[in-house]
């Protein structure tokens, strides 16, 4: 029998670990949809109000978290961002996924407020190849670099509250990897292939190599 409701799922890693191109690429049908976060950040080359993010002033956000508009808030980055929290409950009572990209202060708050949320982290390949990923950007200042690359161990140290966490070595399997967890969370009874591969990700299977990410 179909769930009647969705689940929330929460996505988080450190900046440039391709959070945002692990989501863009998931097969999601009419079956999930990814929230539209509000933030006071400037735009970036190419990115679009209202798919992107909703950008606004800090007034406009400080009344947003007067009025309980949010699901979470976090500042990040010394910028604020926060998940408008009506159409994330309206699409869930109407048994829709939702998909949170959002930070690891954010996904506390949600795990707080919603238990039954399942959180996935994604990990960068190695620390090198992060700032890499940063850099390669080029949308950010250097001293924003080293800001968001210093934030970087912090973030990962807060995996032990996660469900799950998928390395992002390669693209795709990273995206069959998120989908996995997707799929097997919302039933026992399908294919075993995919309960183990989700399985697999569990935190808890993979201590060994999340200690060496911490003291790497
Ligand atoms: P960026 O500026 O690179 O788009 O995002 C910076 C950080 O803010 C990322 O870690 C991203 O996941 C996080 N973020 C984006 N939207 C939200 C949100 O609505 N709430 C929280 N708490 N974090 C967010």
């Amino acid at each position: 029998m179909a769930d009647t409701k969705g689940i929330l799922f929460v996505i988080s890693g450190p900046s440039g670990t391709g959070k945002g191109t692990i989501c863009a690429g998931l097969p999601l049908g009419g079956e999930a949809e990814i929230s539209v976060s509000m933030t006071t950040r400037q735009p970036r080359r190419g990115e679009k109000e209202g798919k992107s993010y909703y950008f606004v002033n800090r007034e406009v956000f400080l009344e947003m978290i007067g009025s309980d508009g949010f699901y979470e808030y976090a500042e990040v980055y010394g910028e604020y961002y926060g998940t408008p929290k009506a159409p994330v409950l309206e699409k869930l009572a109407a048994g829709k996924d939702v998909i949170l990209e959002i930070d690891t202060q954010g996904a506390m708050q949600i795990k707080n407020s919603c238990p039954d949320a399942v959180l996935i982290f994604i990990l960068p390949p190695s620390f090198e190849e992060l700032r890499k990923r940063i850099e390669r950007r080029g949308s950010e200042s250097p001293e924003k670099i080293e800001q968001r690359f210093g934030k970087a161990k912090s973030e990962i140290a807060a995996i032990s509250n996660y469900e799950y966490c998928v390395l992002n070595k390669n693209l795709d399997t990273a995206i069959q990897d998120v989908a996995a967890i997707m799929k097997a969370e919302h039933s026992a009874e399908i294919d075993e292939k995919i309960t183990q591969r989700a399985a697999a990700l569990r935190v808890s299977e993979n201590a060994e190599e999340i200690a060496r990410w911490l003291s790497g």
